[in-house]
Parts: C-alpha cells; structure tokens; sequence
C-alpha cells in the first residue's frame, strides 16, 4: 500500500521525523485558506502516487494569495503520468541549502534491511545510481540485531553529508529506520532530505510503501486505505475482497492461488495474448466468490473471453464447477469461458461442466489448450 505524500509525513512525523507544517486541500479555495493558515511563502504540491512531480510542473512556490489560487487552479486536475491530481499538500516552503537522499528497504536477497544515504538527492536518484553509484553510501541492516547510532556515524561519513548536517542527520535516520521497522513499511524514502541555512535537518518529501500483511496489527492504518488512486475495476474488486490488479489486455482470468494466477497470465501472454488483469480467487471458490470475480470481470469492457484456471487441493473441482455454473446463471456474460480444471474431484468436476458445455462455455484438458482457446476466442472479439 503506497501512501501519498502528506500521508508518508504525517506517517514520519508520527514518528518524530522533522517535517515543515502544511495542510492537504482538494479546491482552490481550501488551498488558499491552507495558505493563509501555513503562513507565506508556500509551496503548491500535487498529491499523486508517482514521483517526478517537481519536473512535470506539480510543484511550485508561491508568494501571495493570488499565487495559491493560480497554481493550485493549475494543478488540480493535471494528469501527472497518468494519474490526475485531486489533492494538493499546501506546505510552508524551506530556504534549502543542500538536499539529500535517505531511503530504507528489504534486500531480499541479502536478507537484510538496506538503508541508502547520498549527499546527491532531491534529483533522479535512479540516475546518481547508474551515473555515479559511489556516490550513494549503502548500509546492510541485520533485523535481529538493529542499527545502532554508532553504524549510522560512520554511514553518515561514509556518505560525506555536509559537516552541519550530521548531527540532524543521524537522528533523523535512526528514526527513519525506527519508523520503516516498527511501522511495518517496505519503503521509507526520503528525497529530499534537507539542509536549512539554518543547519536543521528536515524531511522535504515522503515516499513510504506499507506492507499489507502487517494491516491486521495496524488499525490505524484504516487511514490510508482509502482507494483514490485504484481504477475503477479495482476499486470495484477491493470492495468484493478479491486479489485483483487490471491489465491492459483482452483475455479476463481468474485463478485459485496467486501463483498460478500469474502462471496463467504468463502462458495467456506467452501463446500470444493480452491478460485483462490478474485474480487471485483463494482458496474455497465457491459460488459466490465466482459471481463476484466474473462480475469485475465481466463489467471491464475489453475483456473478450475469460479464463478460468483452478487447480482444486483443499477446494475440491466439483465444488468449483457448481460455483461457475451457478455463477453463469447469475451473471450475465457478455465474454466466453473457457475453464481448466485439474485436481482433487477433477473428474467429478469436468463432468459437472461437460453438462453445461456450450459455445459460451468451454472446457479444456490442460492449461495450454486452454490458454490458446481463450486468447484465440478474444482475438475473434
Ligand atoms: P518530486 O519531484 O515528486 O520528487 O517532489 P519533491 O517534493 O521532492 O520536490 C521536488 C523539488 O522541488 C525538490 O527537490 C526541491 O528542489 C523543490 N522543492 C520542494 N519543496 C521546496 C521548498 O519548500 N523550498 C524550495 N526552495 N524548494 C522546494
Ligand atoms: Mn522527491
């Protein structure tokens, strides 16, 4: 789950990391009552997932009122790669002296926590990274033992921040460490991470990423989890509890299993088609949990034939096939199916369907015959 931008500072700031005041405003007008509340100069932020939002013309400082009212009339409703801005973080701009990166991750990997301190940020840190990779000091962080301060003097060092700057700079590290940790989040990132004329240490940006298999220890998160920035088919499945991410193609597909939902769409893509999306169904495919995947599917209008691939362990393919048939007299499909079914109860199950077969429904021995049956159908439209 990826927060936005006032949301990752009010995250950091929870945890004691220096941020500068603002307030979020969706109209112009709350912009600039922000504004006048914030204090002058401020800085007009867009509050879109998707970084590069200062060289895209979503950020810009303003002076006065009128200034708010221009830029943010500006901003809301730019579309910023793709994503249209709703929301604007109206902050109290910084005099910067230096700007930084700071970033904490997982190192799969090296099964480490892996922090990344540049003296070069606020620019493309992908671009430091291959341009000058010296230029970013790393830090392997053991999760069982922490960092201690003593490992973030010499990275620090190693990183040659400005002499001024170290002070603030291993407080706020320690804490954007105790915040990625504790906080349970896969992505900590700071950039830029600033230096005032006046030496204090702020965070000027927020990038966080939370890990969702941690929400049920993390109530307050609730939050976050408002779905501004889903498509309309994942908002739709999010409601329906479904494990679901929209592609640009043609072929809809449902499995049981995340790792054979991206087998499937991986063969969908390798015999030549386009997946519509990705769905997990879980475990216990039952009628309704089917009438609630094919619905999705079915009201995404570029879907042109559907694919349903299960493999029954614990749910059994009998049960499934009851679940799709049902389901197929409950929704009304405007694609064709095409089914594999393999596993516990198989041929209870294939006769289940052999019952119900028709041109809007078919069924297909093993995955690849079905995959090809599937695409072929959707390139007949
Ligand atoms: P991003 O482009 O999406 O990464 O957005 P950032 O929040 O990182 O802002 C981009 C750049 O705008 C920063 O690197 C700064 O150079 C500049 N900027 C943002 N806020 C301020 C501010 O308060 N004062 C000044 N002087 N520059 C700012
Ligand atoms: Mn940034």
């Amino acid at each position: 789950m990826d927060l936005f931008e006032y949301q990752g500072k009010q995250y950091f700031a929870r945890h004691g990391i220096a941020i500068s005041p603002g307030a979020v405003a969706d109209t112009v007008a709350a912009a600039v009552s922000a504004a006048d509340q914030v204090g002058y100069p401020v800085v007009v932020k867009a509050q879109v997932q998707v970084g590069g939002r200062g060289k895209a013309g979503g950020i810009k400082l303003a002076h006065t009122a009128d200034e708010v009212r221009f830029h943010a009339g500006n901003i809301l409703g730019m579309d910023i790669k793709g994503h249209v801005v709703r929301r604007l973080w109206i902050e109290k701009a910084s005099d910067i002296k230096k700007e930084y990166y700071a970033s904490f991750t997982l190192d799969r990997s090296a099964r480490q926590h892996l922090g990344m301190l540049s003296a070069q940020g606020g620019v493309d840190i992908e671009e430091v990274a291959a341009t000058n990779p010296a230029a970013i000091a790393l830090l392997h962080v053991d999760p069982h033992t922490g960092l201690s301060e003593a490992a973030v003097r010499d990275w620090v060092a190693r990183a040659a921040l400005d002499a001024e700057a170290v002070e603030g700079a291993v407080d706020i590290l320690q804490k954007l460490y105790a915040c990625y940790v504790n906080g349970d989040a896969s992505l900590a990132e700071i950039n830029p991470l600033i230096l005032t004329p006046a030496h204090e240490v702020r965070a000027l940006d927020a990038k966080v990423s939370l890990d969702e298999a941690a929400l049920f220890r993390h109530p307050e998160w609730a939050e976050f989890t408002g779905l501004e920035s889903l498509d309309e088919r994942e908002r739709e499945a999010a409601e329906k509890d479904l494990q679901y991410v929209g592609l640009a193609g043609s072929v809809g597909i449902i499995a049981n299993g995340a790792g054979l939902a991206m087998s499937t769409v991986d063969i969908v893509t390798q015999v030549g088609g386009a997946p519509a999306n990705f769905l997990d169904i879980g475990g216990g495919a039952n009628a309704d949990r089917m009438v609630d995947a094919l619905t999705v599917i079915n009201d995404d209008p570029a879907v042109k034939a559907i694919f349903i691939n299960i493999f029954g362990g614990i749910t059994r393919c009998d049960e499934v096939a009851r679940g799709i048939v049902e389901a197929g007299r409950r929704v009304t499909l405007r694609a064709p199916l095409v089914v594999r079914l393999d596993g516990t109860n198989a041929v209870e199950g294939r006769a289940i369907l052999t019952a119900n077969e028709s041109d809007r429904l078919l069924m297909k021995p093993d995955m690849l015959t079905a995959a090809q049956t599937a695409v072929a159908l959707a390139a007949r439209g």
